[in-house]
């Protein structure tokens, strides 16, 4: 797709991410507009792009009163602003910054800045900040190893506040995940199936891994420390709902995961349980759900950190051209589903 395609799409589609990115002017009004105003679409023929609000009025259009399209622009500014204001703070030791100290260096209210800022990130202001440090609790314990010093690193107060916030996110505790599993029994089975040789492995809490043509000596690696027991009567249950759920895939699912990763990762995860099965969306399209439509790239590398194949659907996302783009386990496997899917 090139890039006035992309434009056609995000303006059809009123995808609000693109807001401010870019304005659409209408010939026959000579009127302008943000991609997501409400107002019915022109013919494809008498729409002109341009990259700014500026460039659209030097050619001779006049902004449209419904959707505002200049608004945006300032919108995005106030965005940018509150964002740079929350790295900073989240870079120093020392307060955390509020939302009516945000919305007063923006000169926006306080409820205006929770909107905008809400509409082009996807989180509030506050999740925003907790993001923040949660990534950077990840770095630090993924590097550091002491898990109390990445801890106080991260501007947590207390440890217990910290588990509180990772707590629903990370089966296992941070501990246990950054020492490989220790502590955690993880219950496991290759079984065969009409794709091949599938590995499923859960914790308590849910599965943390599905992959095909892997073996235990796979999980082992990425679960060093782990209990890793094979089979058993309590896993049974669990393991024949995901062969279904694998065999069929467009059926649907509610099997418990538990899984890791970063917010953005976890955002990613989210919006690729949105795809409806027997449909595909672009790298960048989820990019734009999860927040950051310019982070195609990261969107893709957190689509391919995906643990559980089928499951959280990483094989629904295609190249923009409409080619498969790559899975982690072959094309053939991706298609096959895909076609299943659309069945
Ligand atoms: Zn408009």
């Amino acid at each position: 797709m090139d890039s006035t395609e992309l434009m056609q799409a995000a303006f059809a589609a009123r995808d609000r991410s693109y807001d401010g990115r870019f304005v659409v002017a209408v010939t026959t009004t000579n009127i302008y507009c943000r991609p997501s105003c409400p107002a019915r679409r022109p013919r494809p023929e008498n729409t002109r792009f341009y990259a700014s609000a500026e460039q659209a009025r030097e050619a001779g259009f006049r902004p449209c009163r419904r959707c505002e399209p200049d608004g945006v622009t300032r919108d995005r500014a106030a965005v940018e602003l509150a964002i740079d204001l929350l790295r900073q703070a989240d870079a120093r030791i020392g307060p955390r910054i509020s939302l009516a100290e945000l919305a007063a260096e923006t000169g926006y209210s306080p409820s205006h800045m929770q909107r905008v800022f809400t509409r082009a990130t996807g989180l509030s202001p506050a999740a925003y900040a907790r993001a923040l440090r949660e990534e950077r609790a990840r770095v630090a314990l993924s590097t550091a190893g002491a898990v109390t010093g990445a801890i106080y690193e991260a501007g947590f107060e207390s440890a217990s506040r910290f588990y509180d916030s990772m707590e629903g996110k990370l089966g296992m505790t941070p501990s246990a995940w950054v020492r490989g599993g220790a502590g955690a029994t993880i219950r496991w089975a290759v079984v065969a199936t009409t794709l091949g040789p599938m590995l499923v492995a859960a914790t308590d809490r849910g599965v943390c891994r599905l992959s095909f043509d892997e073996t235990a000596e796979d999980l082992a690696v990425r679960f060093p420390n782990a209990d890793l027991v094979e089979g058993g009567e309590a896993f049974a249950e669990l393991l024949a709902r995901v062969i279904e759920a694998v065999e069929r895939p467009g059926a649907g699912h509610d099997i418990p995961l538990d899984v890791q990763g970063t917010a953005f990762q976890q955002r990613v995860w989210a919006e690729l349980r949105r795809i409806p099965a027997g449909e595909t969306r672009s790298y960048a399209q989820i990019a734009a759900a999860a927040g950051h439509p310019g982070a195609v790239r990261a969107a893709g590398s957190a689509n391919g950190a995906n643990a559980v194949a089928v499951l959280i659907p990483c094989h629904r996302v295609i190249r923009a051209d409409g080619s498969l783009g790559g899975y982690a386990y072959g094309l053939d496997i991706k298609r096959e589903l895909l076609e299943r899917e659309r069945q």
